[in-house]
């Protein structure tokens, strides 16, 4: 069987880390995300493999009103813009940032790390990492934790390149301390669309637990952002780094909707 052969080249305390935890998205199937744009908000879809449920997350508690911005594919030239229209806005994001770019830009890296806003890994080289070996895998995520280190950050969270991500993956995270996230909002800015374009497709999603997919390298998303805050800011909610989000969603978990929709068995 092909997870029994997988599991076999892996190192033994690697192996055992992949024996124990649950794998939510089967191994060798795409993610929700990566086929239909975006993930509904869905424990399975959104953090697969979390303990947290997030069935159980009561969105309307003012604790709820939270969103997380992410920002892929940097470090970018784009970011220290980026990094005061948060600040004039009191708002926070998270930076997913690509190991292979830190060299480049590595001023620019630590000037983010130390900003009071989150940085992720998104892998070394941003590869579709369902088409890569359990060896390159281990490779790509081990070489994006030494590039973070060396601007002084031990990523908490994984945002995998194009949403890819099975199973194995979110365990192989796990295993490098991270918890693997997705996105309930898709910017599309990659499409080379104008910042209004943009801005609409992110403020039509814009609701309590939501985490929208943004990229630092492109000009118009830089361009959307203030319009974006400004939104958030009207609606009452507010934009904070991915590990303040899971704490907002944590202390929104209530007893009565444990009650109606209780924790799926594990297997
Ligand atoms: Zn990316």
């Amino acid at each position: 069987m092909m997870t029994l052969f997988r599991r076999a080249v892996l190192p033994l305390g690697l192996a055992a880390a992949l024996f124990v935890l649950p794998s939510a998205v089967p191994a060798g199937q795409r993610s929700y995300a990566a086929t239909h744009g975006a993930a509904p908000f869905v424990t399975e879809h959104l953090i697969p493999g979390s303990d947290l449920d997030l069935a159980q997350v009561d969105l309307t508690l003012p604790a709820a009103k939270v969103v997380a911005l992410t920002i892929d594919d940097g470090p970018d030239a784009n970011d220290p813009q980026i990094l005061d229209i948060l600040r004039a806005h009191g708002a926070k994001a998270t930076f997913f940032y690509i190991g292979a770019k830190i060299p480049e830009h590595h001023g620019i890296a630590r000037l983010v790390a130390a900003s009071g806003n989150e940085v992720g890994s998104h892998t070394q080289t941003h590869p579709m990492t369902t088409d890569l070996k359990p060896t390159e895998r281990e490779w790509n995520l081990a070489q994006a934790e030494k590039a973070l280190a060396s601007v002084g950050v031990q990523a908490a969270w994984f945002r995998p390149p194009y949403g890819d991500v099975d199973g194995a993956l979110a365990a192989l995270a796990r295993h490098h301390g991270m918890a693997t996230v997705l996105w309930t909002a898709d910017s599309q800015d990659w499409k080379d669309t104008g910042p209004d374009v943009i801005r609409h497709r992110i403020v039509e999603r814009l609701a309590p637990g939501a985490v929208v997919l943004m990229h630092s390298t492109k000009a118009a998303t830089v361009a959307a952002l203030p319009a974006i805050l400004e939104e958030g800011e009207r609606r009452g909610l507010r934009f904070v780094t991915m590990s303040e989000w899971e704490a907002a969603m944590r202390q929104s978990v209530t007893p009565e909707l444990a009650l109606l929709h209780p924790a799926p068995r594990r297997h």
